[in-house]
């Protein structure tokens, strides 16, 4: 079969999986319209075409749900911590039966090469293993005060109902990555998806249901009215915890909104990643490293390495390297096989990224390869590596979201983190380095909250993932991770061997 008539069968296919998605809201256990009945369009970036038509929420929808998340709040946090990592198992098993079908899904509304999307279908499960393992083992403390007058109990608690805000980039795993430990904490939540990818959402809260989810416990309200259904929640005091991923833009507004009720806040925000190739790097696994630190979800993910920092010496032989590979990367649907980098989300985020590479190559930056949009349909960006860039550039500054890897140089290991550290950001940093003591000295010096030591991708559930600075608050996977949706108190009682 050629790649042309596989790609064809698999849209065919991905059509065929978008009529198993639920076109509804779903609140208090059921599927409805909008209260105004209206819809929005979900597309295929890849073509531009209309995949789905889906109810738009409304303010008082959004209400409805805060409704059902409250109602539901007291009896699942009563709920035996056991039933709900059951749950949250069961949902796994599902998600990894229907994985096929929830691969094309992302694929089609979101523009992933298909094998990425199995990836994500792995890692985004994943949290709904990992959450279902961690609610067994909530745990708090007994002691005896230090006078030996009083026993002091810290326990923990589920906050309440909880608002996850979620970006479109990785649709599975940003909701499975809050609605896990959400539910395994004992809260409830009110999820919106954005609007550019909202389907796997809904085709991960049709399983949730299958696996028994008791009414109100989640519930999706996808809307393109982001600002105006959510702000009622946030503003209302039943809310008791606000999880957003999404940009540092959108953060800092949810946050000030968020100050109103002092709102417990975790912000997953945006990175500016430096990727640091040392003079004694294994040059092999540091091109290996780039190419997937940076064309991974055609570099659009919060983790995609930024500004590639690499020794003098080294440089020439890095970039020819990663240019020779970079060249040869197929741009395309990603349903067709062959394809390394599929569309971007829409036709803002080529023109951003255009711009970015515009205002480089004016400063003076050399163009190695790739370096325009792509005509026709769909929203294509060609794969780009620029060396020479100027460090006032933009892009060295800004998250580029887009498949653009630009080379910058260094001569010490001073400069290399003096260079990596100039970001108002601090989610992840990469280097590639053979010396256990620049390695531990970059583990202290990098200002960031990860960081990837001679690897390219290091997201895993059972890991704290989160930044520093302008990259948010928070953590979230590993036993961090349900921290986040849990309260401590403190309770004090006279000491039965008081003395
Ligand atoms: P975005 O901030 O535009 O949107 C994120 C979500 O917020 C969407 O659901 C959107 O509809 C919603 N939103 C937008 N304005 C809102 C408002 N006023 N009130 C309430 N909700 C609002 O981000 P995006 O373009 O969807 O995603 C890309 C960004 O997300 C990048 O900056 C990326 O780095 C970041 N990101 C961070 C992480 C992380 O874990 N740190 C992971 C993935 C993506």
């Amino acid at each position: 079969m050629t790649a042309a008539t596989m790609q064809q069968q698999a849209l065919a296919e991905a059509a065929d999986m978008v009529s198993s998605v639920p076109t509804g809201l779903f609140i208090d256990g059921a599927w409805r319209a909008a209260a105004d009945g209206q819809q929005f369009s979900v597309h295929d970036p890849a073509t531009g075409d209309v995949v789905a038509r889906l109810a738009n929420a409304t303010p008082s929808d959004a209400m409805d749900a805060l409704d059902a998340a409250d109602r539901a709040f007291p009896s699942w946090s009563r709920t035996p911590p056991r039933e709900r990592a059951e749950l949250l198992r069961r949902t796994f098993d599902l998600v990894m039966r229907d994985r096929e079908r929830i691969a094309r899904i992302i694929t089609l509304e979101m523009g992933k090469p298909l094998r990425e999307s199995h990836a994500e279908v792995s890692y985004g499960a994943e949290f709904l293993r990992w959450f279902g393992e961690e609610a067994v083992r909530i745990s708090g403390r007994f002691g005896s005060s230090p006078e030996g007058t009083g026993d002091m109990i810290v326990s923990r608690h589920a906050l309440g109902p909880a608002l996850l805000i979620t970006p479109w980039n990785f649709p599975l795993a940003m909701a499975t990555r809050k609605i896990a430990p959400a539910l395994a904490a004992g809260c409830t939540v009110v999820i919106k998806p954005a609007a550019l990818t909202p389907l796997t959402t809904l085709y991960l809260v049709k399983l949730l249901e299958e696996a028994g989810l008791p009414a109100g416990v989640v519930n999706v309200i996808p809307t393109t009215n982001s600002g105006g259904a959510t702000g009622p929640i946030i503003a209302d005091s039943r809310l008791r915890k606000i999880s957003f991923t999404g940009s540092t833009q959108v953060g800092r507004v949810l946050l000030e909104k968020a100050s109103a009720n002092i709102l417990r806040s975790s912000m997953e925000l945006g990175g500016n990643a430096p990727f640091l190739v040392f003079d004694d790097a294994d040059l092999s696994r540091a091109v290996e490293g780039a190419l997937v630190a940076k064309f991974r979800n055609i570099g659009q993910a919060c983790t995609a390495a930024n500004r590639f920092i690499v020794h003098a010496s080294v440089a020439q032989e890095f970039s020819r390297r990663v240019a020779e590979k970079v060249a040869q990367f197929k741009l395309g649907s990603g349903f067709d096989p062959d394809v390394a980098i599929g569309p971007l989300i829409d036709e803002a985020a080529v023109a951003g990224v255009d711009e970015l590479v515009q205002d480089a190559l004016s400063r003076g930056a050399t163009l190695v390869t790739g370096g325009k949009r792509r005509g026709g349909a769909g929203t294509f960006f060609e794969p780009t590596v620029l060396t020479d860039v100027a460090r006032d550039s933009r892009l060295l500054r800004e998250e580029i979201f887009g498949p653009v890897l630009p080379i910058v140089t260094f001569d010490t290991d001073d400069e290399a983190i003096a260079i990596a550290n100039d970001t108002e950001y601090g989610l992840v940093g990469y280097a590639f380095t053979a010396s256990i003591e620049r390695g531990q000295r970059l583990i202290n010096e990098l200002q960031t909250g990860m960081m990837g030591w001679n690897v390219g991708v290091l997201s895993n559930a059972a890991a704290p993932f989160g930044g520093v600075k302008m990259s948010g608050l928070g953590r979230e996977g590993g036993a961090e991770g349900i921290d986040e949706y849990l309260t401590t108190k403190y309770t004090l009682l006279p000491s039965v061997f008081r003395p």
